[in-house]
């Protein structure tokens, strides 16, 4: 059974990139009926923080990416975070010591530069495994100078090769990596190491996660074929490096864009559907006919094997535009429901809802569902809803877009609706009364009749549709707001 993991580093804010390598293993986990691992890997105190434990977790939980084992959860291979495994693995260490698979090496790196210089190699090339079979005599010498070693791997003198499942055959040739320091000599275990145990002894089969971990998967396949032969595991996973992410100027997009920020999209107003959408697009695509599906089809449809090797470019107009497409998804209620936040975070309303907020609320949010490829568009469009005539605000650029005319076309509007009786005040009644006064009467062009009605009604240019507005607005309200502008 497809067992894969997620094991972020706690360090700094959700990146795109790494929420996209989550949601790819989560979808292979769905796919295939496996399982999902979720897994910290926090070795590393100087840089590792809670506070970005915390918002890991809070990213997966709001994008709905869940797991089956993990932090939080539990399961059969805990703890799942890193810090809290030392014991374990000490044990695998030791392990490896006494069958020879890892052995004590004292070297610094000023000695193998040294060491190569003298030898006319490059210096470069880093340690030869020299110190592979030194004698009992020798290391005691070390240790009597106050030297204490690192442990390194004795990796195979072949060449090694893996079948990439979004890259294909991979060759490593005899000589590309040499014995590799899994402990330091503090005895601290490091991070090509502790990856790969884990996995071990987690069981999973598909290691799926980015190309910038390439070029440590060659190390870490030698390191299995030891846990292998001590017993820990009985197989090596298969590998899938997906591809990068690009940010800026086609470079691997860095955690100094904003874009890079999981929150910095969710602040905006993306939903989960539409971002888990786009984000499945960097590197996958479900046809080449379309762009838009939902997170059902993502898992009906989704296979590593189909992921395309070429780095994808984030493109944030792209983004929006699938993320307006799911928005328009959304039934009525659900999508009034998911704009609350944006208007409280706006001050435009505040929780809890009164109840006539509550009903503008569900008469307007359908005005603007159609319209929007963000949430956080909300507050700007429907904010004139919940202020009086006294308190509307009138966008200076609104102000200036007034027409000649202006004057005349509010106190004809004017008229003719207070002419409307109460009780048929309604969106067509309205649309009528100015289409016979304006159009008709004054022989306007409807931008021209309408555009100081929108600004008087909603203090902007762009509004949500504007007869429906004034239906929600009520009569006495929309005219109190013309008769302000009139003055
Ligand atoms: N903790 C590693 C990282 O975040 C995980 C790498 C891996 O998936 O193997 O880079």
């Amino acid at each position: 059974d497809v067992r894969v993991r997620f094991c972020p580093s706690p360090t700094g804010t959700p990146h795109v990139g790494l929420i996209r390598t989550a949601m790819f293993n989560w979808a292979y986990a769905r796919h295939t009926g496996g399982k999902m691992i979720f897994r910290i890997e926090d070795t590393d105190a100087a840089r590792d923080t809670e506070e970005s434990f915390d918002q890991i977790v809070e990213g997966m939980r709001w994008l709905h990416l869940d797991w089956d084992e993990g932090v939080e959860v539990g399961g059969p291979h805990g703890p799942y975070r890193q810090s809290e495994r030392y014991d374990i693995y000490r044990d695998v260490i030791a392990r490896l010591v006494e069958s020879g698979h890892i052995y004590e090496s004292f070297a610094t790196g000023v000695e193998i530069e040294a060491r190569n210089m003298s030898l006319g190699r490059d210096p470069k090339l880093g340690y030869d495994n020299y110190e592979r079979d030194l004698t009992d005599e020798q290391k005691a010498a070390y240790r009597a100078e106050g030297r204490s070693p690192a442990l390194r791997l004795r990796v195979p003198d072949t060449e090694l090769s893996f079948d990439d499942l979004v890259r294909g055959k991979i060759t490593f040739p005899v000589g590309s990596f040499s014995d590799f320091v899994v402990v330091r000599p503090n005895g601290h275990p490091l991070y090509p190491f502790v990856n790969p145990v884990d996995d071990a002894l987690m069981g999973v089969t598909h290691v799926l996660r980015g190309e910038d971990l390439l070029s440590s998967t060659p190390r870490q396949i030698a390191l299995y074929h030891a846990l292998i032969d001590i017993g820990l595991t009985t197989f090596v996973p298969r590998f899938g490096h997906l591809p990068f992410v690009l940010g800026d100027k086609n470079k691997k997009m860095s955690k100094r864009e904003p874009e890079s920020n999981l929150f910095h999209h969710r602040d905006r107003g993306f939903i989960p559907e539409g971002l888990l959408n786009y984000l499945a697009l960097l590197g996958w695509s479900i046809s080449h006919d379309r762009d838009v599906f939902s997170i059902e089809e993502l898992v009906a449809a989704f296979d590593v094997v189909n992921v395309n090797p070429n780095p994808a470019r984030f493109d944030q107009k792209k983004a929006e535009a699938i993320n307006g497409d799911h928005i328009r998804l959304l039934a009525a209620e659900d999508f009034a429901a998911r704009i609350v936040p944006y208007l409280t975070a706006a001050n435009v309303l505040s929780e809890p809802l009164s109840d006539d907020d509550r009903a503008i609320l569900v008469q307007a949010a359908p005005l603007i569902q159609e319209r929007i490829a963000l949430l956080g568009e909300a507050p700007a469009m429907l904010g004139f809803l919940f202020v009086t005539a006294d308190t509307l605000v009138i966008e200076a650029d609104a102000l200036k877009s007034l027409p000649q005319a202006a004057g005349e076309i509010l106190a004809a509007s004017g008229a003719a609706l207070r002419a409307v009786p109460e009780e048929e005040w309604a969106t067509d009644r309205v649309h009528t009364a100015l289409n016979e006064v304006l159009l008709e009467g004054l022989a306007l062009k409807p931008r021209v009749a309408f555009g100081p009605l929108r600004v008087a009604v909603s203090g902007r240019k762009v509004s949500p549709p504007l007869f429906e507005s004034m239906e929600i607005l009520g009569q006495v309200e929309t005219l109190d707001r013309l008769d302000r502008l009139a003055n």
